[in-house]
């Protein structure tokens, strides 16, 4: 490695709470990167709540962005090419063509794609993104992140088992993609989240992650801190197990502290109850306590 640690990172802004760069740069930056987010859409607040407004950042503002970047000669700083939730075919066609510049500029360029295209079985991003993502951006990524469901999406196969999910794995890997991690899946288990990674000619690894919280409560910003974070170790360690490791070992800190600080009372929880208490976290991103090891399958 070349010793620089910058990471170009196309996600969502949202004003308020935590989720894509909103949450990805504050764990990166602690980890030591220093971080170029560039907003895909800028939103008051993620698409959970009862209404989110603002704008969507068209692919030509995106093009015009990164000429900036481009003129001044920025784009060998990057180590890292992150991307996460994008809503526009287009914009992300244009992702590709920047990620070919930037690599061209550093070929030792690290890309992690986030595929965020939807949760348990409904896509909240136009269906037009999925051909994308398959044919012309995933090829081109070092490390995947898609969650169970954006593995169905990508491979056209259900994953309902074990079995499925490592012959989903394989699928990836026939496209030269190093690092897939599925950062957690439902296969049945009640109460059980377990999360899987495979690395070409590396190994298998599953966590099994106990269920935090009530059972119908979960969290946006999850993903998306995932993916920061599994970059940030795996860039810093060789070792893939312990990447693994730490980065479920932070978001259960980050999760348990939100879920500690939830009001006790009978009715719902709200939307904004549930974001992400990510900088009260600052001491589990820097020195994550690994609880939860790794089983090499
Ligand atoms: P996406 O965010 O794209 O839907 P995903 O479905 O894989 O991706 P999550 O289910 O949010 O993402 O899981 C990401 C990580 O967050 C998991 O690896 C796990 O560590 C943690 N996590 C999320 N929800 C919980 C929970 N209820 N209890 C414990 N850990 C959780
Ligand atoms: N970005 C925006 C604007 C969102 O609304 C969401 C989810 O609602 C996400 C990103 C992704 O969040 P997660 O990390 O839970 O996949
Ligand atoms: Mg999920
Ligand atoms: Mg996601």
């Amino acid at each position: 490695t070349t010793g620089i640690k910058r990471v170009l990172s196309i996600q969502s802004h949202v004003v308020h709470g935590y989720v894509g760069n909103k949450v990805a740069t504050f764990p990166l930056q602690l980890l030591g990167f220093d971080v170029d987010p560039l907003n895909s859409v800028q939103f008051s607040n993620h698409t959970g709540y009862k209404t989110f407004k603002g704008p969507i950042s068209t692919e030509l503002e995106l093009a015009n962005i990164f000429e900036g970047l481009e003129e001044n000669n920025l784009l060998g700083h990057y180590s890292h090419l992150l991307t996460g939730y994008i809503g526009n075919p287009l914009f992300l066609r244009k992702v590709g063509e920047i990620l070919r510049k930037i690599r061209k500029a550093n070929p030792s360029l690290i890309y992690v794609c986030d595929p965020v295209m939807g949760d348990n079985g409904s896509m909240y991003v136009p269906k037009e993104l999925l051909p994308v993502y398959r044919d012309e951006i995933i090829p081109l990524a070092d490390i995947v992140t898609p969650n169970q469901y954006e593995v169905e999406l990508l491979t056209g196969k259900e994953v309902r088992s074990e079995a499925a999910v490592w012959e989903a794995m394989d699928w990836f890997h026939e496209r030269k993609i190093k690092t897939v991690v599925i950062s957690s899946s439902d296969l049945g288990q009640p109460g059980i989240l377990r999360a899987f990674l495979s690395q070409i000619n590396g190994p298998r690894l599953a966590i099994d992650i106990p269920k935090q919280g009530d059972k119908d409560l979960f969290f946006t910003g999850t993903g998306d801190l995932f993916a920061s974070l599994f970059l940030a170790h795996s860039h810093a360690s060789g070792d893939v197990t312990e990447a693994f490791e730490k980065t479920i070992a932070t978001l259960q800190a980050v999760i348990k502290r939100t879920v500690e600080q939830l009001p006790r009372r009978a009715t719902a929880v709200q939307a904004w109850e549930r974001e992400l208490k990510l900088m009260q976290s600052k001491s589990e991103i820097e020195h994550p306590k690994v609880m939860l090891k790794a089983e090499r399958i």
